[in-house]
């Protein structure tokens, strides 16, 4: 495990940097979750970061959800962050703790149709398109309420809140308008006070903004980069 002594360092610092940014939110650390997005990276590294005191970690396909979960400690807590196949909606659900990228209401009835197969109620987030990007999935702003109030009569899904995957850019604090739009965003819905819906979950930052994003009231940051290292994805 000796060669994977960066990761714990590398974690040490993302922790220290939530612990600040949730200072300036007036949060306690305690509040944001770091989920270790470990897509691509080997077994040993997720093992170093779990040794390292992490539990949460994120991966973008189902596939390497099941492959890597027998390997890893009983506790560990998975979560998917990446698009969902409808072909993998029952292993998604077998498997993952929360399902950040429900973007449809027809992903979100299979989902929730798996989720009574086994008697579970699955935490979900709704993904949205924050930028209105082309390149990008996730639900339009004014598709958000009307889908929200169609699915909170599920009985086997639980809306806990929000995700985005903002803009790619350098300048990190260009994000910052979006993360206070997806805020905003949670604030309208609850506002409407409606059954079965009290969302507490924005799911937004990576790598190169999640200190922003804290800042805008992110409680789940998703790390890659900083934690593991460049992703190589020509091997
Ligand atoms: C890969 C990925 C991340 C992590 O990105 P980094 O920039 O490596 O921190 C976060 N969220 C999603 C949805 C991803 O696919």
């Amino acid at each position: 495990m000796g060669d994977y002594a960066f990761i714990s360092d590398n974690i040490s610092s993302v922790l220290e940097n939530i612990k600040f940014a949730a200072q300036r939110a007036k949060k306690s650390p305690e509040d944001i979750t770091l989920i270790n997005v470990s897509k691509t990276k080997p077994i040993e590294m997720l093992l170093a970061a779990y040794d390292s005191g992490s539990r949460n970690f994120g991966e973008n396909k189902v596939q390497e959800i099941i492959a890597k979960a027998p390997l890893m400690p009983e506790d560990t807590v998975w979560h998917m962050i990446g698009h969902l196949q409808k072909n993998k909606v029952k292993k998604a659900v077998a498997t993952a703790e929360m399902i950040h990228s429900v973007d449809s209401a027809e992903l979100a009835l299979l989902i929730n149709d798996e989720a009574e197969k086994i008697d579970k109620k699955q935490k979900i987030l709704l993904e949205i398109n924050i930028a209105n990007e082309d390149t990008k999935y996730g639900l339009g702003l004014q598709e958000v309420i009307p889908l929200v109030r169609q699915l909170s009569k599920l009985e086997n899904i639980e809306i806990c809140g929000l995700m985005c995957v903002a803009p790619f850019t350098e300048v990190a604090e260009e994000n910052r308008v979006y993360f206070k739009n997806m805020h905003d965003l949670l604030l309208d819905i609850n506002s409407l006070k409606l059954d079965n819906v009290n969302m507490n979950v924005l799911s937004m930052g990576m790598s190169g903004d999640y200190e922003i994003a804290i800042e805008e009231g992110a409680t789940h940051v998703r790390v890659g980069t900083s934690i593991f290292g460049e992703r190589d994805y020509a091997k």
